[in-house]
Order: structure tokens, then sequence, then C-alpha cells
């Protein structure tokens, strides 16, 4: 019986996302690394990296990180710097590493998001279980705050631009754009370093992915682009990223062409990258 237990445990683990197991491991606690004029990186704890504003009459914090301890850790920070509220909670998207903080936020914080990220925090996971937000006593920490194109917040005088560039990673992501700064927050919408996640049960689409950046660098001036999981990128990394992306597209057409096999086409790539594989072959396959 153990052992069955054992290895259900060890199944469950298998299907956990990278982004869960590797934080499992994280043992750094909260950090806000200071990357402008009261702007912060909030690095460390469990779940994604995010941001910072402190202004002089409140914050506005990027993402949740995932458990109490982690919201905890990022208030302890806040309240080094300032004592007074967190007025916003912008959530990049809807995976859990960067919203499932939410619930331990008081519910006093007006949480924002696109209108797509609010609908997939009700989204089924990815074996179809339902989502644990369906829950109504969660209510007051789901986005109640959405848009659809652009948003502007203020932090006193300051603006915050929210930039919506289409679909991609999911079908939710946003920019948050200090133009102050030049610095944007891109959540998961690239990695450096990493195989790009491209979550299609939520919808996202590696095609529109590369367009979505596409209009993000033609729309913004921004030169430091923060991202979810990996350090930080410039506009011409971006440009890297989305070349590549393209080559990897053309080459999964290439092999369709040949009618090479899903499996067939994944022996002629790395390990890491059999998802995106996957995605990518089911896109173009849709679309023949
Ligand atoms: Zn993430």
């Amino acid at each position: 019986m153990k052992a069955f237990v054992k290895f259900c445990f060890f199944l469950i683990a298998l299907s956990l996302p990278w982004y869960a197991v590797a934080q499992q491991n994280v043992t750094s606690p909260v950090s806000l690394d200071r990357i402008g004029d009261n702007l912060y990186e909030v690095k460390g704890g469990s779940g994604a990296n995010g941001g910072a504003f402190i202004g002089e009459y409140g914050v506005l914090l990027i993402d949740a990180k995932m458990n109490q301890e982690s919201v905890d850790q990022t208030i302890r920070e806040i309240r080094k710097l300032t004592d007074k509220p967190i007025r916003f909670l912008v959530n990049t998207h809807s995976d859990g590493d960067h919203v499932s903080g939410n619930k331990f936020f008081p519910e006093s914080v007006v949480f924002v998001a696109h209108a797509n990220c609010r609908k997939e925090f009700f989204h089924p996971g990815r074996k179809g279980e339902p989502s644990s937000w369906s829950d109504p006593a969660l209510e007051p920490y789901i986005p109640s705050v959405t848009f659809s194109n652009q948003m502007d917040l203020y932090v006193d005088a300051q603006k915050v631009e929210l930039w919506y560039f289409g679909i991609g990673h999911t079908t939710g992501d946003i920019v948050v754009y200090f133009p102050h700064e030049r610095i944007a927050f891109v959540g998961d919408q690239v990695f450096k370093g990493r195989v790009q996640l491209i979550h299609s049960y939520k919808g996202g689409n590696s095609f529109k992915h590369v367009e979505t950046l596409e209009k993000m660098l033609e729309t913004l001036d921004a030169e430091k682009f923060y991202s979810g999981h990996s350090e930080l990128l410039d506009r011409d990394m971006i440009r890297v990223h989305i070349n590549e992306m393209k080559e990897l597209q053309k080459k999964i057409a290439g092999f369709m062409d040949k009618k090479n096999t899903l499996e067939e086409i994944r022996k002629e790539f790395s390990k890491d990258q059999s998802n995106i594989i996957e995605t990518i072959y089911n896109e173009i396959a849709a679309a023949r």
C-alpha cells in the first residue's frame, strides 16, 4: 500500500508543470531589488519574480507569489520601505505561480488583470480538473478591475501603463510598463535560457505569441524587460527569442511537409523542447 501511495505521489509530481516542481526547491526568501526610482523587482520565495512600485501614498505590486509564507515575506519587505497600503496588485496572467498568492493579501487590495486572465482564473487545469478559484469565498481575490487593450493606473502622480498585445503564452498576458524608467514587466511572455511555455490548454498559441511580442516591441519604447523566470532582457534578446521561435516553427513545418510524425519530429530536438514541439505541431496541423 505504502509503495502504491509513493507511486501516486510520483505520478502527481510528474504531472506538475516544471515551474511548480522547480518552486518546491526554492529556499531563498523574498527580496525587493531596487531597479529604478521607487521601483523594485520582487524575487525569491515560492512563485515567479514580480515587481513593486512604492509610491508616496500607496504601493502597486506585480504578481503575487504562491503561498502564505512568500506573501508574508513580500509584505514584510514592503513594510521596510513604506507603511502605506498596497493599493493595486496586477496579475500578468493566470498561472498559479503568479496568482495563487492573491488570496493571502488583504481584501482591500484591488486586483487588476486582463479580461481574459480573469476568465482563465476559472479555467479547468491541464488535466481538466476544476479551478480552485470557483470557490465563492475567493471572489475578493480574483481581479475585479479588468481591461481589453490598454489601461493606465496612477500611483500618486506616477502613470503605470498596462498593455495587452494579444494571445501568446495564454490568452490574457499583459505587460506592465513604467514609461518614466523605460522598464517593462512581461510576466512569462519571454524567458531567457529556457524553453518558452505556451499553454495551449488555456488558448495560448505560439504563432500569435510571435505577433504579440513584435507588437510589444513596436509599441513600447522599453529598454529593460523583467521576466517571471529569467534574468533581465533587452530588446535584442527579445528579437533573438522571436527569431528562434519562428525558426522552430519553420523547421517543424518542414518536417511535416515530409510527412514526419510528431514522434519522429520530437527526436530531432532536445527533450526539454517536447511540449513546445507538440504545441507547434498541433497548431500547424489544425491550420492545414
Ligand atoms: Zn510563471
